[in-house]
């Protein structure tokens, strides 16, 4: 079901910067998230020590308590959708038994890239936190700034080998989901 969907994307590191201090006032960051962005910085550098991934760590606060924690894993498992923010989701949602993360925070390290941003609106929280941003990433190797770019051009621009085919056929789907009496619409 699609709800309004209220994010605000907040730049933790503006925390320093004398245009948050001038606007304090008119800016949502207190010192919970402070502290909650502490945890998610604390994580990401346990999982880069360890090896288990990217410098990258995220969490998800409901009411006030972290119900998710995600660290990067996308080395250490094989799986490059192992982002932080991607596993930090999952364990809230079963957390909550619920596929929408409503009334949640997502704190997370950096900007979050293109693919856990989507997730992040799929999960619907009620906010997104976030420290370094991509083109920091970008400096450090990661391909978030790049994958940005991509999305804005044209499939058929992109570098990514992209075709569409079998449309006629995948229409029907979205018919018979339309007629189907039993969904469960997200
Ligand atoms: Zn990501």
């Amino acid at each position: 079901m699609k709800v309004g969907l209220n994010l605000f994307f907040v730049p933790y590191r503006s925390l320093t910067d004398p245009f948050f201090q001038q606007n304090q006032q008119s800016m949502s960051i207190n010192q919970q998230d402070v502290e909650f962005m502490q945890e998610a910085i604390a994580l990401a550098r346990r999982g880069m020590i360890l090896n288990i991934g990217g410098p990258f760590g995220a969490i998800v606060v409901h009411q006030g308590s972290i119900i998710g924690h995600g660290m990067n894993r996308v080395t250490s498992h094989n799986d490059p959708t192992a982002h932080a923010e991607i596993v930090a989701i999952r364990e809230a949602c079963a957390h909550l038994e619920s596929y929408q993360l409503t009334e949640c925070t997502i704190y997370t390290t950096c900007e979050p890239c293109p693919m856990c941003l989507g997730a992040i609106y799929w999960a619907r929280p009620a906010r997104l936190v976030y420290a370094a941003d991509r083109n920091d990433a970008s400096v450090a190797g990661f391909d978030d700034d790049y994958i940005y770019r991509e999305i804005q051009l044209l499939p058929g621009d992109r570098h990514l080998p992209t075709e569409s085919l079998g449309r006629a056929l995948a229409l029907p789907l979205f018919k018979e989901w339309d007629a189907k009496k039993d969904k469960q619409m997200y």
